[in-house]
């Protein structure tokens, strides 16, 4: 995922005005940018919600974290690495007995042909259709020789899916059919000061959109969930405006049964991520991203995205976020339009 431009600019502004508060400088703003928005939610209306009910979905955070720690341990897991293979076996041994499709291919890249690897795991529900959560687990090619683990970006959501799988193991859903999704090759191959980030990256994901397109799947995907960067303790969920609203909004709903909705959407901006090949192909679909790591953002893609920033409370509050918008979902009758 790459930093948007629009957020850039927002930073800047902001900046700006920090050295301008605190030097006197008579720096001048750049009347282009845009603060963020502070609206809170909802933007599509007029959705019904069925009644809260059952009790709500519990993560343990703890042992997400665990395997977030266990992740990170490999080091670096850039493409066609051998640390990339170990964290490959790790999900795989998390999963064993369950019901996984690995889709492989050979990606060409920008820097040329490197071997790419999707992990499905799917757990079967009551109803026709399948609601897709999705995490990406390489690290950034370009600082493959750093000691960048990329711990917020891609372990915690790596660990986080593990973790649902295990609320999600030896139960039938009464509701549509979860498929969990461990793609490989979001991360840009070359900085995106070299190269423009949506022309080499979304990998793996594009891969797999494009072969459920083919093989008719994707027509029975319900909704896209996408999990980036949200382990972080500060915990604040960006309304990411390339999302479908509708999708958000039932988000929005989620947190607010687990009375969680102070850490979602005080922010709007636009996400260039894995949802991209759905949103296009006219899945409904949210990326759950908290952009702002750090002061500035300054943790990410830098070695010091590591472990102790994250918190297992964030990781409880946005697996239960997910899981109870797939039960919001279920019974939901109709969907909203795409
Ligand atoms: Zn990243």
């Amino acid at each position: 995922m790459r930093e948007p431009k629009a957020l850039t600019g927002m930073l800047l502004v902001f900046a700006l005005l920090l050295v301008a508060c605190g030097r006197d400088t008579g720096v001048a703003q750049d009347q282009k940018a845009q603060p963020a928005s502070t609206q809170p939610a909802a933007t599509s209306a007029k959705l019904t919600f069925p009644p809260d009910s059952g009790p709500l979905p519990a993560i343990d955070g703890k042992r997400a974290l665990q395997y977030a720690k266990e992740i990170v341990k490999f080091g670096p897991r850039p493409l066609a690495s051998a640390n990339h293979k170990k964290v490959e076996d790790y999900i795989d041994a998390h999963l064993k007995g369950d019901q996984v499709e690995d889709d492989v291919f050979t990606a060409e890249t920008n820097i040329g042909k490197f071997p790419v690897h999707n992990i499905v795991a799917k757990f079967p529900g009551t109803k026709d259709g399948i609601i897709v959560m999705a995490s990406h687990y390489d690290t950034n090619y370009p600082l493959r020789n750093t000691s960048y683990i990329g711990a917020n970006d891609g372990a915690s959501t790596s660990a986080l899916l593990l973790e649902i799988a295990n609320q999600l193991r030896g139960k039938t859903r009464d509701g549509y059919s979860i498929w969990l999704v461990w793609d490989d090759a979001e991360e840009a191959m070359k900085p995106d000061t070299e190269v423009e980030f949506l022309s080499d990256s979304l990998y793996g994901i594009t891969h797999l959109a494009q072969k459920w397109q083919a093989d008719g799947t994707l027509k029975k995907v319900k909704a896209f969930l996408l999990a980036d960067m949200i382990g972080d303790a500060d915990l604040n969920v960006d309304r990411d405006t390339n999302s479908t609203p509708w999708l958000q909004d039932v988000v929005y709903e989620a947190a607010t049964r687990m009375g969680e909705q102070s850490h979602f959407y005080a922010r709007s901006l636009p996400m260039d991520d894995d949802q991209l090949p759905f949103v296009q192909r006219g899945v409904p679909s949210v990326d759950l991203i908290d952009f702002l790591y750090g002061y500035n953002n300054v943790f990410w893609h830098t070695p010091q995205d590591t472990i102790d920033k994250l918190s297992p409370k964030s990781l409880e509050i946005v697996g239960g976020v997910m899981l109870e918008t797939a039960r919001i979902l279920d019974k939901m009758e109709p969907l909203p339009p795409k």
